[in-house]
């Protein structure tokens, strides 16, 4: 293998860069030649690349976003858009593939694959922290730890005034987020799209923790198991609490890179080089108890991770 490709696919991570650095500097070291293909899939097929070289990637290591850009393509999903693209794989000469994105990103990966023997491997990088086969994505552990820093200094206005303070957190289908931030921030209450809870009970928890002498509560919703302002309007009627609203939005999407996410990215990204000069394709790099593995692609896209019960079980009886 003498040259190989990398883009950034679906939303972007903070890490990103640190992962294609990490892909960049790996595969040169090696001898192997990088082409840096914009604005993932789009770039692909409009043939917006070039040649990377260690200079490429100086100076980004710690800066949240991705240098390549990244984008959804429509075109991509379908066999013209791919053949697009695999006119522009002879033409640059590529011979293998590292996809730093989501499971939807590996999803085009993994058919482009099979239509075009080329090998692709995917290095997991959404906050989201949604998918099987590793324990940790790039971004999440800088996602949660700036929703953390958010409760912080809500809770510092709830204690003064005594308020309810409802924070709603991305996530559309996965929880993860405003489950680990929830617990890290001391939530009373996290609402999650993988285990309904009625607001009964969640209004019924806040009245025993206020009876008891607590000056504030703070709940954290996850965008896919309700609306933050629908939570906080439901829970003033139910109770006459006074109840705030803050959506953390696009905020938790950037920032700068924790020392966990760059570490993790380093590892899984230099991984993805050592194995496609393995000869290994069509797999996927995870963290799994500490240690960085390779496991099938498709298991990516099989079904979402499902939520830690434990965790969940926890964050509950400590928020009492
Ligand atoms: P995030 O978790 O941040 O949403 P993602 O990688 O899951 O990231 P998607 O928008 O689902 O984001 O996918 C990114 C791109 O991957 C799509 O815009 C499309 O180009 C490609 N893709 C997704 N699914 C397929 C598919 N079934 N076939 C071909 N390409 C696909």
């Amino acid at each position: 293998m003498q040259r190989i490709a990398v883009l950034t696919s679906g939303g972007d991570s903070p890490g990103m860069n640190a992962a294609i650095r990490a892909v960049v500097r790996k595969a040169i070291y090696h001898g192997l030649e990088v082409i840096g293909i914009q604005r993932g899939y789009s770039g692909f097929i409009e043939a917006d690349m070039g040649p990377m070289n260690l200079g490429s990637v100086a100076d980004i290591v710690h800066r949240g976003g991705t240098v390549l850009r990244t984008a959804r393509s429509e075109e991509f999903k379908t066999p013209e858009g791919r053949s697009k693209a695999f006119a522009n794989v002879q033409r640059f000469g590529i011979q293998g593939l590292v996809v730093i994105g989501g499971d939807g990103s590996f999803k085009g990966a993994e058919v482009f694959n099979r239509e075009y023997n080329l090998p692709v491997i995917g290095v997991p990088g959404t906050i989201d922290n949604d998918i099987t086969g590793t324990e940790f994505s790039i971004g999440f552990d800088t996602a949660i730890n700036t929703v953390v820093e958010a409760i912080n200094k809500i809770r510092d206005t709830a204690t003064s005034h005594e308020r309810t303070f409802i924070l709603e957190v991305m996530g559309r289908e996965s929880g993860y987020i405003a489950l680990m931030a929830g617990l890290a921030g001391g939530a009373e209450s996290i609402l999650i799209p993988e285990l309904r809870q009625s607001i009964e009970e969640v209004c019924d928890k806040l009245k025993r923790g206020y009876k008891r002498g607590k000056l504030h509560s703070i709940i954290i919703v996850a965008e896919g198991a309700a609306s933050g302002l629908e939570v906080g309007k439901q829970i003033r009627e139910m109770t006459g609490l006074e109840t705030k609203v803050t959506i953390l939005g696009h905020l938790q999407r950037g920032g700068t890179p924790t020392a966990f996410d760059r570490i993790l990215a380093s590892q899984m990204g230099a991984k993805a080089v050592e194995l496609l000069m393995e000869g290994c394709r069509n797999h996927m790099v995870g963290m799994v108890a500490g240690k960085v593995v390779a496991s099938p692609l498709e298991a990516a896209f099989h079904g979402k991770r499902p939520i830690d019960l434990e965790i969940y079980n926890l964050a509950n009886i400590l928020s009492i």
